[in-house]
């Protein structure tokens, strides 16, 4: 068996699970259309649809709460947040906002025109839809080693530094307002960036005068990897490298919902002081004044405390060390995952997994109602109910790169004997999975359908 890494922490806290038996499983998951997000979090057993906002919160940062200062302007908790971010992140400026997708929004509004590029190595989906809300094209340049499940490239997450430049020489620098980086790469599979690959586009940026925002959300497992992977880094703290990625950078954009394991919160951080004027004027209309955001003071206060927790070295070495463990136990029976695992979750490979399942008939969304039915396990499709589009020109589907399932995993959540029991009901799947079919869409809405779309067994 793989090696467990032991929990950094006790449980003093704990929140009651049960499982249902089969028939009532079926039942619920009847009743949810066979989609997995509409299923009640009462008839789940092991929740590993997403990482986002679902970690335990630790006794101080519960403590923390209790010193929540709710005045409407200038309260000591946003003091603390200030504090906080900016001994870490380095940026002179920042404004709290109720989570991730409201700080891009937020940077769209004030920088974005209609018609502008803005690259980076992978948006990600709320991003993206951001950017085209305001009429802008948002440009993936990955590494093509990303779209290889099993190539075990040690930052896949990286840009395409040649693609990189042919992109900003071919549609010129005036119409690119503004470039990113998102790390860890979540598009592909929450993989890292290499301090070397941050380096050279930050360069690359700046040759061209292109603003720099990372998509900070998972920096300090990032930051954690740099440290493990990467020549010569191996002695420096994950804070130092942290504030090394951040110097390269004019600013970020961050769901406190990942690495600041809070279950509400993030923050759009930046240097220039115009833009900070303006996201200012921005956020007092869509969220709240500037030392509160969209949040409570409570709120800021369980993220200033949570910062510092989510770099610490032996929490980190856990965390990413779960999702290892949770992977190859998964290749121990036989469950074609992407290698090496990300940061944040392990993919499973439907597409290689059920290859007798055509992708016009969802091998991941077949996958995902399976390791429901079996074990009350909870995962989330990534592959063509949730991206596969239909060209607007020619009529044609176009599918995404991979049909995957995504096993997310909640911070400070769950235990070995958890990720054993997922683990071992996927080995369960795997004995007879020639008997799973595929299904069909009786229900979708125009966007994002993988929230809300009903499906039917063939
Ligand atoms: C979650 C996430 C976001 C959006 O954050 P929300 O808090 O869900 O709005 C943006 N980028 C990445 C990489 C994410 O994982």
């Amino acid at each position: 068996m793989p090696s467990y890494p032991a929990e950094p922490f006790r449980i003093k806290v704990v929140e009651p699970i049960r499982s249902l038996d089969r028939a009532q499983r079926l039942a619920a998951m009847r009743t949810a259309g066979y989609n997995v997000f509409g299923l009640r979090s009462d008839d789940i057993y092991v929740d590993l649809l997403t990482d986002s906002g679902t970690g335990a919160m630790s006794d101080r940062q519960w403590a923390a709460m209790m010193l929540g200062d709710e005045s409407y302007a200038g309260a000591r908790s946003f003091y603390r947040l200030k504090e906080a971010i900016g001994s870490i992140f380095g940026f002179r400026h920042f404004v709290p906002t109720h989570q991730g997708r409201a700080a891009e929004n937020i940077l769209a509004k004030v920088l974005i025109q209609p018609g502008q590029f803005i690259p980076s190595n992978t948006h990600f989906d709320t991003t993206e839809g951001n950017i085209l809300d305001r009429g802008g094209r948002p440009t993936n340049l990955a590494i093509p080693e990303a779209a290889e499940a099993s190539n075990p490239h040690p930052f896949k997450g990286n840009m395409d530094l040649a693609r990189l430049e042919a992109f900003i020489e071919r549609v010129g620098a005036k119409a690119i307002p503004l470039g990113m980086m998102t790390v860890t790469n979540n598009g592909v599979g929450g993989q890292p960036v290499s301090l070397e690959n941050l380096r050279q586009v930050s360069a690359i940026y700046r040759r061209h005068g292109i603003p720099f925002f990372l998509d900070a959300c998972r920096y300090a497992e990032n930051a954690f990897f740099i440290q493990q992977r990467e020549p010569g880094c191996d002695k420096l703290t994950v804070r130092e490298i942290a504030r090394q990625m951040f110097a390269l950078a004019d600013g970020a954009t961050m769901s406190a919902k990942k690495d600041a394991i809070v279950n509400m919160g993030g923050f759009l951080a930046m240097n220039d002081d115009d833009l900070f004027q303006k996201a200012c004027n921005e956020l007092i209309l869509r969220e709240g004044f500037p030392t509160y955001g969209g949040l409570s003071g409570r709120d800021l206060d369980a993220l200033a405390v949570g910062l510092y927790e989510g770099l610490d070295e032996a929490y980190l070495a856990y965390q990413v060390g779960q999702t290892a463990y949770l992977a190859q136990r998964l290749l121990d029976f036989g469950v074609p995952v992407i290698q090496p695992p990300g940061g944040h979750a392990v993919y499973i490979d439907a597409g290689a997994f059920l290859p007798h399942i055509g992708r016009d008939e969802y091998p991941g969304q077949a996958l995902a109602v399976e390791l429901y039915l079996e074990g009350g396990v909870r995962s989330v499709e990534l592959g063509s109910v949730a991206f596969a589009r239909k060209d607007e020109h020619s009529g044609e589907m176009v599918y995404p790169l991979m049909e995957l399932v995504r096993l997310a995993l909640p911070r400070r959540t769950y235990t070995q004997a958890h990720l054993d029991f997922v683990a071992e009901t996927m080995g369960r799947i795997a004995a007879r999975k020639t008997e799973i079919r595929g299904y069909r869409i009786t229900y979708q809405p125009r966007l994002m359908r993988h929230f809300t779309a009903r499906f039917e067994p063939l």
